[in-house]
């Protein structure tokens, strides 16, 4: 079966996982969160007290079961989205995440789920690496401080306490990081379409991602 694949890219509060998510309800598809991957295999590792620092520790992602069902990810059967946001786990990401036997053990999970069913996948280098024969990718941006304000009202409803000064320098400090690293950095596919969100709603920006979807499949894309 030929799956359809929706990539959305973008940096740290560019607003992905809340619009990927309307999206992939709007079109009754799969909602894969790889940012929540990166997060939860930092978590096991933490939990773990395995040495951050030692790329040759991560054999265990083999033996971990990822399940995504209605946006949410279960790790091993547990539900694990408040955990995975907490600041321990935001400030550790980034430095597991730039490892590459991490990355190439979770991208070949993503495109195996990719595979088995129609997605809206959400990540760093999905349009041009996980997925690159997407028939969909965008890349959502936003201004550093409404990036952080986003994430600071997101913090809030999870009960997380954060102030607006820190979440600036830490979505600062994680672009860079990611943007730099070795194996793939945050950049945009070359055939994404860019779309920049400082000023839009979360319904306008719905609205354009469904309505390229849309006059794709009348096309027969
Ligand atoms: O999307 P979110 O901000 O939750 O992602 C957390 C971290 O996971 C990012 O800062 C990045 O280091 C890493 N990540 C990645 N590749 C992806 C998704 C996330 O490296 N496809």
């Amino acid at each position: 079966m030929k799956t359809v694949q929706i990539a959305i890219d973008g940096p740290a509060g560019a607003g992905k996982s809340t619009i990927a998510r309307l999206v992939a309800q709007r079109f009754n598809y799969t909602y894969i969160d790889t940012g929540a991957m990166y997060r939860a295999i930092t978590l096991k590792a933490m939990q773990s007290k395995i040495d951050l620092h030692d790329e040759n520790a991560f054999d265990f992602i083999d033996q971990t079961r990822f399940d995504f069902n209605n946006g949410i990810l279960y790790m091993d059967d547990n539900d694990v989205s408040d955990l995975i946001r907490t600041r321990a786990v935001s400030n550790h990401v980034s430095l597991v995440s730039s490892y590459f036997t991490v990355r190439h053990k979770l991208v070949e999970r993503q495109r195996q789920m990719a595979d088995q069913q129609n997605v809206v996948m959400d990540g760093r280098d999905i349009g041009y690496h996980v997925l690159p024969h997407a028939a969909y990718k965008f890349y959502l941006t936003a201004d550093v401080l409404t990036r952080a304000k986003r994430r600071f009202s997101e913090n809030q409803l999870r009960g997380i306490h954060s102030s607006l000064e820190e979440l600036v320098e830490e979505i600062k400090s994680r672009d860079a990081f990611d943007s730099t690293r070795e194996h793939s950095p945050l950049r945009p596919a070359n055939d994404a379409i860019i779309i920049d969100t400082s000023a839009m709603t979360i319904e306008t920006v719905v609205l354009t991602i469904e309505t390229k979807v849309r006059e794709g499949e009348y096309y027969g894309v």
